[in-house]
């Protein structure tokens, strides 16, 4: 028999693929607008599919298990050594190493109210107990987190811009909060920063987390290529961390975490500042549109720093399935404690228009 702890998970909650979708409510599957996972709806930069044409040809043969290339290019990216980076398959992975090197049963982790659902898996799966921080206007009450950390208390996960809920604490908040947590507790807690929304940030509230990194030494800063990079598929996330750190979370990384197109379509992605410049403007027109969009139906939202909506709808199970039958398909967040609300992936402007209009159908019907 499996470990108690591990017979008391329950699985992430997956959406359907869209094929399937299609079939149960006999849409057609080209037309479906799909808004629910927080992807870059301009897809795959050019250039990245480019570096995966020429990654291809060589398929057959295993991955740089340390992605040296990467590693070096953000390295010079960010302005630490390449020694200091651990790549995951995706953030996800990075977020689930944490957990593996640093949580066992008998530990705890410390963790936000409405915070990214896989902080509470991870702490679950390394047998660890979760000490769960009430959140103040739905997003992280850091003095409260701070507050909260026990004897027994390992990793504190802190996502900055939150998911689902979108929130953001300032640059000059975290770094009082990693201050206030160094200074009580030293190096045995972990604070794992998690910034997978931070390209969608506007100029002036962006953070030089890598100077973070440099100073602290229980610091773990973790960014992804999901979100503005545009490649959610290839799963490719990264881990900033001083030596230490990183050194136990490559003790449990499995050594070709990463494949090859994804490291060669993550370099091309990172030096291509066009496309991640048109995803930022793309994402802030779009929340203009959805957010002048939801409060013309009178809907409440919380004010999003990242590349989705979370927007109180009512009965949102009941208006998610009348916007899946009408093609659209969008994310309830019943299973994070907020049974009246639906999170939006902001798209492009005829997807966000289509989401408006079959939501005003959904509300008069
Ligand atoms: N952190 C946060 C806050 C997220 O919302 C997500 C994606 N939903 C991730 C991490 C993981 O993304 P990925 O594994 O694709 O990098």
């Amino acid at each position: 028999p499996a470990p108690a702890h591990i017979r008391a998970l329950a699985a992430y909650q997956a959406g359907k693929p869209i094929s399937e979708l299609a079939r149960e409510f006999g849409l057609d599957p080209a037309k479906i607008v799909k808004l629910a996972s927080n992807e870059n709806p301009l897809g795959v930069p050019d250039s990245a599919r480019a570096a995966m044409a020429q990654a291809a040809a060589d398929l057959g043969r295993y991955p740089d298990p340390n992605g040296f290339e990467l590693k070096a290019v953000l390295a010079g990216h960010y302005g630490v050594p390449a020694e200091w980076i651990t790549l995951g398959n995706g953030s996800n992975d990075i977020l689930e190493l944490a957990a593996r090197a640093f949580l066992e049963p008998g530990k705890s982790a410390v963790y936000s109210q409405y915070a990214f659902a896989v902080y509470r898996l991870a702490t679950q799966a390394a047998g660890a107990r979760h000490i769960m921080v009430p959140a103040r206007d739905y997003g992280h009450d850091l003095d409260a987190m701070l507050a909260a950390i026990q004897a027994d208390t390992q990793v504190l996960f802190i996502a900055n811009p939150n998911n689902p809920t979108g929130t953001f604490r300032p640059a000059a908040e975290v770094e009082r909060f990693l201050e206030g947590v160094h200074a009580a507790h030293g190096e045995r807690v972990v604070v794992v920063l998690d910034e997978a929304y931070n390209e969608f940030l506007a100029p002036e509230l962006r953070v030089d987390s890598a100077a973070w990194v440099r100073r602290f030494p229980n610091l773990i800063v973790s960014r992804t290529f999901s979100k503005a990079y545009g490649l959610a598929g290839l799963r490719l996330g990264f881990a900033m961390a001083q030596p230490r750190a990183t050194d136990l979370l490559n003790r449990v990384r499995q050594p070709f975490n990463t494949n090859s197109m994804a490291q060669a379509a993550a370099i091309a992605a990172l030096r291509d500042r066009e496309f991640l410049e048109r995803s930022y403007e793309v994402n802030r027109a779009g929340y203009r549109q959805l957010t002048e969009g939801l409060a013309a139906l009178g809907l409440e939202f919380v004010p999003s720093f990242g590349n989705f909506v979370l927007t109180r709808v009512g009965d949102a199970a009941r208006i998610n399935l009348e916007l899946l039958k009408r093609g659209v398909i969008v994310r309830p967040v019943v299973g994070d404690g907020l049974p009246e609300f639906l999170r939006i992936s902001i798209g492009l402007p005829e997807e966000n228009a289509i989401f408006l209009a079959a939501l005003k159908a959904v509300l008069s019907a």
